[in-house]
């Protein structure tokens, strides 16, 4: 008897013909990484990877896990038509894609009632972000829909563009690259029917808005406000179409980016604004504006050292588009107010601190404006009727690393650690889990556990973060190098922690006095403490808090309560609210059934059909891939309930084809005999067949049985 089988791409193409052969490996790689002989080699791995990216296979599965490779080209494979193909159907059926993944995740919480949450990760650049929209799209569009709520698909659906502007930038690493970090948990009634959705951003990179490394951007919505703007609004906000005008713009040289249309952005923003229902437009457009006046406020030095406002202009437009009091504003820029002895006392800023109150009010408001948007995105997704389970979805940022790391790079970095830490324990979990209710036999695969790392920097009175803390409420000397000092006398010795100094006390040259190397799981970064402790302390003068409290603009006293000024009690630190953050989103998580898209870079220069290996194999390593490929082969690497098996596999065998009438178990135990499987390459559990290799792969299409 032999048979014809192939592979149909999502594109269409029809990819390998085989005919009566039951293994195939092919040019095109396999299509799941368990297939792979020789799984323990790293560089088969990454062959496998390279021969798929070649053929513009960009998605490989690992058991459950989508890995996927940036193509920096659009692929013909996100229309509604792919979107149909993959609805419903088995996992390995056809070729791996994000779509399968959505919808697999998307049954799971059907049948099992359970709720589900997809992980995305990867370095800057290597395409969460586009990940996480193509899953959004396909639930948006592919999910049934309740008559009432045909706006909340295109509130989803329109949430992104408006938090890219506001939350995304040029970097070095990336075109886009998402500067906050964000959680969506999408709600979906008993029938799955999406009923409601809710964000949860995560530390925006607020420095940016005052200065940008070079070759660098702002966030896109200054760009593309100057680009996209009418002439009204801008005449209204006092702005100039030249970016070079602005401070805040030109401090990375880098005023366009070929890759991003901002008059294209800025329209998409307009749209998305009004889809989602915003009625403060006009308000938001002074926000805007008003950053980019404060950053061309500019101040001189009195002979006597007081200093005073040298840009009359700006402060006048800058006063009326706050709404707010000029000479108050004047007054709180170079003016600072100190209680002592139950006294209010007045004392002028010096020039640089003149400078830095500046600095520091620009980052609040656009930072609270962000804040404020991502709440008004939420009224618009709010719930309309009780939902039942929830898929949620994750994008946060990269690890990264570039030539200077500050607090934004340490945070993002430490992150990485943390979600390192939650795949690791998932994964080995409920890996055990399984074979523990199937009752087969389990040996654990070594593992490097970055606790140690998380430990470090989260650990009360001892790590990173506590010493900083501390640092910041010292009355006294307190500085960045006091902060590096003491780190040095608690965390000297520790294997993931270095420093210029050396234990016999002669110095380490490759580090300057400024700087600390951590040796994260992703590989080293070194920090420069500078900007550390104002970073973490995150402060703004009281009395530019009392001014913005008094605001005309509503976004601007929504986001400056009165309530703040009256609150004795001392804001969390920066860093510790992160670290609070994360450990409740890890919580979070932990409840959830997850599934994950482990996103590879495949080139530095953001240009399609390159594959360096060197970046793609440290990727591999520090995405813990080989490991995880090794659990997977440890025990059974594929497992199917025996129904979904014999179903699949019927057409293989003449006994089991075209109907089995017995037992499950035991068409189950004729099929896989009958395919040539070795006893040790089986286990039948109670409602799964297990197995360390798979002997058929893609679609099998039975074109003649002869
Ligand atoms: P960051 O951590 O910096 O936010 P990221 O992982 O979110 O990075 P993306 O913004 O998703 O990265 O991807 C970077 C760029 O790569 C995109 O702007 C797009 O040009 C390209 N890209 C990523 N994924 C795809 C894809 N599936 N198809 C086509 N292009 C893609
Ligand atoms: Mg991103």
């Amino acid at each position: 008897m032999r048979y014809q089988a192939r592979e149909v791409g999502v594109d269409g193409r029809v990819r390998l013909v085989l005919e009566g052969a039951l293994t195939a490996r092919d040019r095109v790689g396999v299509q799941d990484f368990v297939l792979l002989e020789n799984f323990n080699s790293e560089a088969a791995f990454i062959e496998n990877l390279r021969r798929r990216f070649t053929e513009n296979l960009i998605y490989t599965y690992m058991g459950s896990v989508l890995v996927s490779v940036n193509p920096y080209k659009d692929l013909e494979i996100y229309s509604p038509q792919h979107m149909e193909r993959y609805r419903g159907v088995s996992y390995y059926e056809i070729s791996p894609h994000i779509y399968a993944l959505s919808d697999n995740t998307y049954r799971a919480m059907k049948t099992s009632r359970r709720d589900q949450c997809i992980l995305i990760s990867g370095e800057s650049g290597a395409g969460k972000t586009e990940a996480s929209k193509k899953i959004l799209l396909y639930y948006a569009v592919s999910c049934p829909a309740h008559q009432r709520m045909a706006s909340l698909r295109d509130c989803l659906l329109q949430s992104t563009p408006v938090l890219e502007a506001f939350g995304n930038a040029k970097t070095l690493r990336n075109d886009n690259s998402s500067r906050f970090g964000k959680y969506m948990d999408i709600q979906f009634d008993f029938r799955g029917v999406p009923v409601g959705a809710h964000i949860l951003n995560y530390l925006l990179e607020k420095s940016r808005v005052v200065h940008q490394n070079h070759g660098e951007r702002n966030y896109h919505v200054f760009y593309q406000l100057l680009e996209g703007g009418t002439e009204e609004q801008l005449l209204h906000l006092h702005l100039d179409r030249n970016p070079q005008k602005y401070l805040y713009l030109v401090k990375g040289n880098c005023p366009r980016v070929s890759s991003m249309n901002d008059k294209n952005g800025w329209k998409a923003l307009v749209k998305a604004l009004s889809v989602i229902g915003f009625t403060e437009g006009e308000e938001l457009l002074d926000v805007i504006g008003s950053v980019l006046h404060l950053g061309n406020t500019q101040f001189g030095e009195e002979e006597d050292g007081q200093t005073y406002v040298t840009t009359e202009m700006e402060l006048k437009t800058l006063t009326q588009l706050l709404g707010v009091d000029g000479a108050a504003l004047t007054e709180a820029l170079t003016h600072k107010k100190l209680t002592a002895n139950g006294e209010e006392m007045i004392s002028p800023l010096t020039f640089e601190q003149a400078g830095a109150a500046r600095d520091a009010l620009a980052q609040a408001v656009y930072g609270r404006t962000f804040t404020w948007l991502v709440e008004k995105i939420n009224q618009s997704l709010a719930l309309q009727v009780n939902g039942s389970s929830v898929i949620g979805l994750l994008d946060i940022y990269g690890f990264e690393v570039f030539q200077h790391n500050s607090f934004e790079q340490f945070c993002i970095n430490y992150c990485s650690e943390k979600l390192q830490q939650l795949f690791i324990e998932l994964t080995l979990r409920s890996e055990q889990e399984e074979y523990e209710t199937e009752g087969v036999a389990w040996e654990p695969v070594q593992y490097f556990d970055n606790k140690v790392i998380c430990d470090l920097i989260e650990e009360k009175h001892k790590g990173i973060i506590s010493i900083l803390d501390e640092e910041c409420v010292r009355p006294g000397e307190a500085c960045d190098l006091s902060f590096l000092e003491k780190l040095e006398d608690t965390l000297g010795g520790h294997a993931h922690f270095v420093t210029h100094k050396l234990a016999n006390g002669k110095t380490r040259r490759v580090l300057g006095r400024e700087e600390f190397r951590l040796l994260h799981y992703a590989g080293e970064v070194n920090y420069t403490v500078t900007g550390f402790l104002d970073k973490n302390n995150d402060t703004l003068y009281r009395s530019l808090k009392e001014v913005m409290c008094q605001s005309t603009n509503h976004i601007v006293e929504h986001c400056f309560r009165r309530g703040e000024l009256v609150d004795q009690k001392r804001p969390e630190m920066a860093a510790t609210q992160f670290k609070n953050s994360l450990t409740k989103l890890m919580e979070t998580l932990m409840s959830k059934e997850p599934s994950y898209v482990r996103c590879i870079k495949p080139n530095d220069a953001k240009q399609p059909g390159r594959f360096d290996e060197v970046l793609v194999r440290h990727q591999v390593k520090y995405l813990g891939l080989m490991e995880n490929l090794r659990v997977r082969r440890a025990g059974f690497a594929y497992r199917r309930h025996f129904e979904a098996f014999l179903q699949r596999y019927k057409p293989l065998c003449p006994e089991t084809w075209p109907v089995w009438q017995g037992e499950l178990a035991e068409g189950v135990s004729t099929l896989v005999q009958y395919l040539g499987y070795k006893p040790e390459e089986y286990k039948m559990g109670r409602y799964l067949v297990l197995m360390n290799t798979l002997r058929w792969e893609g679609p099998i299409i039975v074109i003649q049985a002869a």
